[in-house]
Order: C-alpha cells, then sequence, then structure tokens
C-alpha cells in the first residue's frame, strides 16, 4: 500500500477511502466538485491586499505584515503548508523584525478556500510561531472550517501529485 505522505496524520480510514478515490482516479474530480470555486489573486500585488484584507478583519493588533508573494519554489509539505520568516533586519542600531508571507504557487490556481486557509495559517504565525492549541484557535476564529478544509486541502494536493497528467477516466494502462 503507498504511504500517502499529506494524510499521515489522520485516521487510518479516512486515509483509507483517499485511496479507494485516488485508485479510481476520482480524488481530484471529489475535491474540485466540493470546492469549485475558483479565486482571482493572479499576481504578488493581488496577494497582498488579499492577505492585508483578512489581517485587516481578525488581526489588527499584529506587526505589519512585510512582503507577500507566491513562491513558486516552495514546496507544501516540507514548509508545513507554507512559509513564515521572521527576518530581522537592523535599523539604525534598533532590531525590527519584519514580516514576510510566501504562499506557494500551488495555491493560485487552487480553489478559492484553499486559498484562504493557507493565508489563514500564515497569518496565525504572525502571533504564534508553533503549530499549538492557540496557533489552531486563532486559524478557527479566521476561518471557522479551518480543520475540514486542510484536511480537503491535503486530498487536493494528494490528487495532484498522484493523478497529475492522469485524465478523468484514463485508466493509465497504454
Ligand atoms: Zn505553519
Amino acid at each position: 500500500m503507498q504511504p500517502l505522505k499529506y494524510l499521515s496524520g489522520y485516521p487510518e480510514h479516512l486515509q483509507q477511502r483517499a485511496r479507494e478515490l485516488l485508485d479510481a482516479g476520482r480524488l481530484g474530480a471529489t475535491v474540485r466538485g466540493r470546492h469549485p470555486q475558483a479565486h482571482a489573486v493572479r499576481n504578488d500585488r493581488q496577494l497582498h491586499d488579499y492577505v492585508q484584507e483578512l489581517k485587516a478583519r481578525h488581526l489588527r493588533q499584529s506587526p505589519p505584515l512585510g512582503k507577500v508573494l507566491y513562491d513558486g519554489r516552495l514546496q507544501v509539505l516540507k514548509h508545513a503548508l507554507g512559509l513564515h520568516t521572521a527576518i530581522s533586519r537592523n535599523h539604525g542600531g534598533k532590531l525590527k523584525a519584519s514580516r514576510e508571507i510566501r504562499i506557494a504557487s500551488v495555491f493560485r490556481d487552487a480553489p478559492a478556500p484553499f486559498l484562504r486557509m493557507i493565508v489563514v495559517h500564515e497569518l496565525a504565525h504572525l502571533k504564534e510561531a508553533e503549530h499549538n492549541k492557540a496557533f489552531y484557535q486563532l486559524c478557527l476564529h479566521m476561518e471557522p472550517d479551518y480543520h475540514q478544509l486542510e484536511f480537503d486541502l491535503r486530498l487536493y494536493l494528494t490528487a495532484l501529485e498522484h493523478e497529475a497528467g492522469r485524465p478523468a477516466g484514463d485508466t493509465g494502462i497504454p
């Protein structure tokens, strides 16, 4: 049985269901059917505005955003679903932390709820560095459906990786 790396933290029966859909070549279509909405956040400038708007609504107290960009080299899993870097710069002897948010470019073409979920994840890191209880409470405050969306996103990434280049209905047999 092939391991599904994006789903390794989930109960076996959920992984099994994902495997069945994957074997049937229907995992990607199932996830897209559940989340058909696309988004219009095409470039870094639009991404910055999108992140800024969510931040203004939910996290006004946290430090200002630094750079916000789509990053084509980012590997989603390796960077725990995003990348949050605190860069310290020396300004006239005073250390100032600048918060940069990089979003893997796979989210540019992902369904709208997945972009929102990953941005919520990165914004929560402005206040909590670790994936602890306080961190997930912040995520849920910004997106009540956070946990379901994270699971669906992991299904989506699994489908992208395993079903890539296989049109729906293709058996994979030449
Ligand atoms: Zn994280």
